[in-house]
């Protein structure tokens, strides 16, 4: 039997719920990432200097040239918006009676996707300034949604 043919008596699809136990560790980059923004409401990335290019998230190599990465940069909590689109489904399937807006914001060399938010159904386009609203302090529990949401940044 070639790659290209099939055994017909070959199951193509399981019908059943399967058991799955995981474990995600964020790593070393990823713990410090995070907790920076759970406990000092700041987004960090690691800067190559061989590369001239700073990673957001932060990263422990970088992956043009897979040097060590131990230099970290604030990159700051405001970010150019690269793209959007608008969410009309929720994540259950179901119709949204007002769209969610999710965006791409580069932030260093990299960015973040997320939420974004636009006061008064201002106009979101390209290229404009959107800034981290965090949670409150005592609500963070070190994750992205440690970030409520970007807002669009006015000017
Ligand atoms: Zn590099």
């Amino acid at each position: 039997m070639t790659l290209l043919e099939r055994d017909p008596t070959a199951p193509s699809a399981w019908q059943d719920e399967m058991q799955v136990t995981n474990r995600y560790t964020v790593g070393v980059a990823g713990e410090r990432f995070f907790r920076a923004i759970k406990d000092d409401g700041k987004i960090y990335g690691t800067r190559c200097s061989n590369c001239e290019r700073t990673y957001v998230p932060a990263s422990m190599f970088c992956e043009r040239c897979l040097d060590q990465l131990d230099e970290w940069v604030d990159v700051g909590t405001t970010g150019e918006i690269v793209t959007f689109t608008y969410l009309y489904a929720n994540y259950d399937g179901s119709h949204r009676t007002e769209p969610e807006t999710i965006a791409f914001i580069r932030l260093g060399d990299g960015g973040i996707i997320h939420r974004l938010a636009s006061p008064d159904s201002q106009e979101i386009e390209i290229g404009m300034k959107a800034q981290a609203v965090f949670k409150p302090k005592t609500d963070r529990e070190g994750s992205i949604l440690d970030i409520q949401h970007f807002e669009l940044v006015a000017g």
